[in-house]
Formats: structure tokens, C-alpha cells, sequence
């Protein structure tokens, strides 16, 4: 078998061998119809972890982060969002289209918004002005490189909302990304940076599908009916749920080992004239590296021959993500590529 190097995502990662064997033996129901005892199982143990009381089993990240909207807000209200976050930029569109909300994208520093500016926009519910039911945090922030947002950040950003009646909701989707490089704070420190919380089970932590929303039990509660409503009702969703509790169990541990390879990557190439990076920027797993004179695509087309698959994320930029397929052989042969493109 070839062995393909694949830095396009952590979403490539394959189930292992104990998720195959606890997906063979889960014990199941019906999750729509009644219970599903291994989804209620993940759905409780995914809760606990991050400190909230309730929890709800859905096949994307992208179906978590609207049914918090839907849940959140009324039609015409308006959400505050960082403007490269993937609820604004990469979900389809799905909050405009099916939530009917009014995404407000403000600015920010490295991922982090400014609080007084989203303060700011809050504006008072009149004749005039769209209400503001929701702001969405991200952690780690994907478009900015995979950055942990610092807590005294998020808590200033919660404070703000609060101090209007305003809800935050988190979309986590690699919240233990976060964890793994925050030595001072744990899942549930985070998450108590907002009301509600996303995260996926199938980046990073290798599980081959499936998010949590986690909340209030009368939250979890309402976004159950939008969840069914989307479609998203599973029916033995026991047999992937099984493989979420191996991933919650045996793989958040690990990530600091992308960490350090994504680290290391980026002081390689960093130290190849022609592209840039700044390795300090590295927080967790992902990278994004401009090309210099090279296109993108020229690089992305040598690398595909070399069974080294890349990600173009601009004409001249491309996102290099770490995971558990990814060892230290692939990143010195992606160097060596890179090398002698560069030359
Ligand atoms: C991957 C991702 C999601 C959700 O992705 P799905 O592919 O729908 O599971 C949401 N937010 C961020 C920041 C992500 O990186």
C-alpha cells in the first residue's frame, strides 16, 4: 500500500482499531423512536467533560453550529461573528438561508474580537434595528491558524453579551486542540466561556463521524426538535456514537504530539527562503503558508506525485493541517519537497 502523506485535514483521519471493535459491539436502540443507550451514554460523558448539563449527538460541526442558532434566536435577529468564522464563511450560507439571522462580522485580532466593539453592536431592539439574540466565539479559530483564543478574551466577549442578555454560543469544533496547548485550563474552563459549546469528534480525535452541542438540559431540549427538523435524527446512531466515546476516552491525550509536528513543520519551512510562516503563530495543528513566487497549485500538483496531498487555501497559500495519520516521516518528506521546489 502507498503511503500517502495527507496534510489537507484532520477530517481524513480513519477510525482505530478499538473505535472499529466498540462500533462492532455497541449495544443499540432507536434515538429518534426512543433511546439509543451507547448515543445517551457519548451524549452524557461529552457533557460531563465540558461541564454543561446536556448534550446532543449530530452527524456534522456544521449542523451543531445551526441548530444553536436555531435554538438561540428568532428569524430577523442578528448574531455577532468573527468575520473569517466558519459559521459565517464555510456552513453554505445556512444561517442566512434556514436560521433567517442576520450575520453581523466584525473584525478582530488574530480570531479575537474586541469586546467593546461587540458591546457596540448590540444594539437595542426598535422599529429600526434587528435584535441581537447570540454571539459566536471560535476555539481554536480554523481561518486563523488553528490559534487558541487566550479565556481572558472569550470571558470579556461572555461579560459584554451577558451584561445585554445576550447568549454566547461556542463553536468548538477542535476545543481540544485548545485544551491540549492551554496548560492552565481544562474542557469545562472553556466551555464556561459560553453558554453553549460545539465540538467535533471527527477532526483530530479521529472518530469517523459526528459533533455534540452541549448545553442547559431545557436548551438541549429545544435544540432536539431543530435537530430533527434539519433531518438530523439517527436511529441506531449507537454504532458511530461508539467510536465518539473511544475518541473522548483514548484520543484528546495525543494532540500535543500534532502539536509539536505542526510546530516543527513550520520551523522547517520557515527556514526554507521563499515561503512564509511564522512559527510563534502556531498554536495547535494547523499552519497557513504563503508561497511567495510559487503558485499554490503548482505546488500543491509536484506534492500529489509524491503522494503528498496538500490544500490550496489561496492562489498563493496553502493550509497544512497535522493528525494522527500525519507521523514525522511525512512532515521531513514534505520539507524535502518543498526544498527542492523552493531551489
Ligand atoms: C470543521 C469545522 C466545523 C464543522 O465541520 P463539519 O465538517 O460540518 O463537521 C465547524 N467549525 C469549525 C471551526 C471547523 O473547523
Amino acid at each position: 500500500m502507498k503511503d500517502v502523506a495527507d496534510f489537507r485535514s484532520d477530517t481524513v483521519t480513519r477510525p482505530t482499531a478499538e473505535m472499529l471493535d466498540a462500533m462492532a459491539s455497541a449495544e443499540l436502540g432507536d434515538d429518534v423512536l426512543g433511546h439509543d443507550p451507547t448515543t445517551e451514554a457519548l451524549e452524557q460523558e461529552a457533557a460531563t467533560l465540558v461541564g454543561k448539563d446536556a448534550a446532543l449527538f449530530m452527524p456534522s460541526g456544521t449542523m451543531c453550529n445551526l441548530v444553536a442558532l436555531l435554538t438561540h434566536t428568532t428569524p430577523g435577529d442578528q448574531v455577532i461573528v468573527e468575520e473569517w468564522s466558519h459559521t459565517a464563511c464555510f456552513e453554505g450560507g445556512g444561517a442566512g438561508m434556514v436560521a433567517g439571522v442576520l450575520m453581523r462580522t466584525l473584525d478582530s485580532s488574530h480570531g479575537l474580537m474586541d469586546a467593546l466593539d461587540v458591546e457596540r453592536w448590540i444594539l437595542p431592539r426598535s422599529e429600526h434595528t434587528p435584535g441581537t439574540s447570540l454571539v459566536c466565539v471560535e476555539q481554536t479559530h480554523n481561518f486563523h491558524g488553528g490559534v487558541v483564543m487566550p479565556l481572558a478574551g472569550l470571558r470579556r466577549i461572555r461579560d459584554a453579551a451577558h451584561s445585554k442578555g445576550v447568549k454566547v454560543h461556542m463553536d468548538g469544533a477542535r476545543l481540544f486542540n485548545a485544551v491540549a496547548a492551554t496548560a492552565d485550563a481544562d474542557a469545562a474552563e472553556h466551555a464556561a466561556c459560553a453558554d453553549t459549546v460545539s465540538f467535533c469528534l471527527s477532526k483530530g480525535l479521529c472518530a469517523p463521524v459526528g459533533s455534540l452541542l452541549c448545553g442547559d438540559a431545557e436548551f438541549i431540549q429545544r435544540a432536539r426538535y431543530h435537530r430533527k427538523r434539519l433531518g438530523g435524527g439517527m436511529r441506531q446512531s449507537g454504532v458511530i456514537a461508539a467510536a465518539g466515546r473511544v475518541a473522548l476516552r483514548q484520543m484528546t491525550v495525543r494532540l500535543t504530539e500534532d502539536h509539536a509536528r505542526a510546530k516543527r513543520l513550520a520551523e522547517g519551512i520557515a527556514a526554507i527562503d521563499g515561503y512564509s510562516v511564522d512559527p510563534r503563530t502556531v498554536d495547535t495543528n494547523i499552519l497557513f503558508v504563503g508561497t511567495g513566487q510559487l503558485a499554490a497549485s503548482a505546488i500543491v500538483g509536484a506534492a500529489a506525485e509524491k503522494d503528498i496531498l496538500l490544500y490550496a487555501t489561496g492562489e498563493r497559500q496553502i493550509r497544512f493541517v497535522t493528525h494522527h495519520d500525519v507521523g514525522d516521516g511525512h512532515v521531513d518528506r514534505l520539507l524535502e519537497l518543498l526544498q527542492q521546489l523552493a531551489n
